[in-house]
């Protein structure tokens, strides 16, 4: 795996910028069908029929704006409205940002001061009754709008449509029930020459520890899918590949924002911080 050219190549790319259909995240795309995007990895085509209403755009935004403060009391107020969506995607989207403001509340508690320092009181997770914002009770709200995304599309009969079954395949992914994937991973392949097809293989793939990683990574990182670099930093992380792990990671953060790729440098540095001890 040419890791070095593929980083240098990743500088050389003239981008699009498309809008998310789930979650309203500004998407950097090189091909010109479509990508996937780098906050909750739904796939965003050029030519999208599906928009998003325009005030889920408002109170998406209002949420990203609020996290990157790291304001994590407005960004529930602003997404907590959409919780009723009856758009499958817009859950799904819901969903993600629950997910990450978990980690970022998580991430976020210093251990060192111990529970019942104040500053750490409102983020305790054995607290959740009395405090939105904690981890554990962000982390079931993200859990219940990825089932919400999911029972609406089974509802409406819609699984057929590639779109919202690569939704469900997503959605079972963020859930880590990967029987589940599998199972819709072989609908969607059945289905062949859908876009999501070779990104949804490789995503798979790579969670699941199976084997051709490198042959599916090469194509998605031929054609300049940012996300695809996400992948190939797993790929080297779980080879052990540290160094290998946080350059390219590095690299993905001088393009744009992708909270599960800040979650994986945490995790590399952790262990590069636990070996060197
Ligand atoms: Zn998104």
């Amino acid at each position: 795996m040419d890791v070095s050219g593929y980083l240098k190549r990743l500088d050389k790319i003239k981008f699009s910028e498309e809008t998310c259909p789930s979650c309203n995240s500004a998407v950097l795309s090189a091909n010109p069908a479509g990508a996937f995007c780098h906050f909750c990895e739904m796939y965003v085509a050029s030519d999208a029929e599906h928009k998003m209403d325009s005030s889920a755009a408002t109170a998406f935004t209002a949420a990203h704006e609020a996290t990157i403060k790291g304001d994590l009391v407005s960004a529930i107020g602003a997404i907590a409205p959409l919780e009723a969506s009856a758009d499958p995607l817009v859950l799904y989207g819901v969903g993600n940002v629950y997910m990450v403001l978990s980690d970022y509340t998580y991430h976020g508690v210093n251990y060192a001061l111990g529970g019942f320092m104040y500053s750490n009181a409102d983020k305790r997770n054995d607290e959740y009754n009395k405090n939105s914002s904690n981890s554990m009770h962000l982390l079931s709200k993200a859990k219940e709008m990825m089932y919400a995304s999911i029972f609406t599309i089974n509802k409406a009969a819609k699984g057929d449509d590639w779109l919202y079954l690569y939704t469900k395949f997503i959605s079972e992914m963020k859930l880590k029930r990967l029987a589940h994937v599998h199972l819709l991973l072989n609908e969607l392949n059945k289905q062949r020459q859908t876009p999501v097809n070779p990104y949804s293989n490789l995503a798979y793939t790579i969670r699941a520890g199976g084997k051709n990683a490198e042959k599916l990574l090469r194509p998605l990182l031929d054609i300049g899918e940012i996300n695809a670099y996400y992948y190939l930093a797993k790929y080297l992380a779980d080879r052990n590949d540290l160094s290998g792990t946080q350059k390219v990671l590095i690299k993905i953060s001088s393009r744009t924002r992708m909270p599960m790729a800040d979650d994986l440098m945490l995790k590399a540095k952790e262990i590069s911080a636990a070996t060197a001890l």
